[in-house]
């Protein structure tokens, strides 16, 4: 079963495994979040007041997509989305790190970053899953709402 448990889990091993030069001075959380299509996954920190903001060592909150519950999504691309995610993390964003660039995706970085890494076969393997599967996959599991699948007009004509 895949549970919040589950994905401390895979985010300890991912880290253990590849990011052992990476340092925690913070706690991390990652759960399960909302079922969307476009966004497999995101990293904050914690802002519940405005003082906050001053902690540079508040909490880190990694969501997944809540529909990678599912046994039917492939392991890889949940592993890659965590692996984005700590990318993200090693770079300093959402984390207490120094900030590595100017913006969390500016020229690929988290791409490059993951095949120094030794996500590479996960990369491309979810690459190929999204564009194939994906798809599919969330018109079944996530239809469009009545007012998004807009009911086609019916042109009768007397003649
Ligand atoms: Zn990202």
């Amino acid at each position: 079963m895949r549970d919040d448990k589950w994905l401390f889990q895979k985010l300890d091993e991912i880290w253990d495994n590849h990011f052992p030069d990476i340092s925690q001075n913070n706690d991390v959380v990652i759960k399960f979040g909302r079922k969307a299509r476009q966004r497999l996954g995101s990293i904050k920190q914690e802002t519940k007041t405005h003082s906050d903001l001053l902690n540079k060592n508040r909490k880190t909150i990694i969501t997944i997509n809540g529909l990678f519950k599912d046994l039917e999504i492939p392991e890889y691309v949940v592993t890659a989305t965590i692996a984005h995610e700590m990318c993200h993390y090693a770079h300093g964003f959402s984390s207490p790190l120094e900030q590595k660039f100017e913006s969390p995706h500016l020229g690929g970085v988290v791409t490059k970053e993951m095949k120094l890494r030794g996500f590479e076969k996960e990369l491309k393997l979810q690459k190929k899953w999204l564009k194939d599967i994906w798809p599919d996959y969330i018109k079944e599991k996530m239809p469009a709402t009545r007012t998004r699948r807009r009911r086609r007009r019916v042109i009768i004509k007397w003649i």
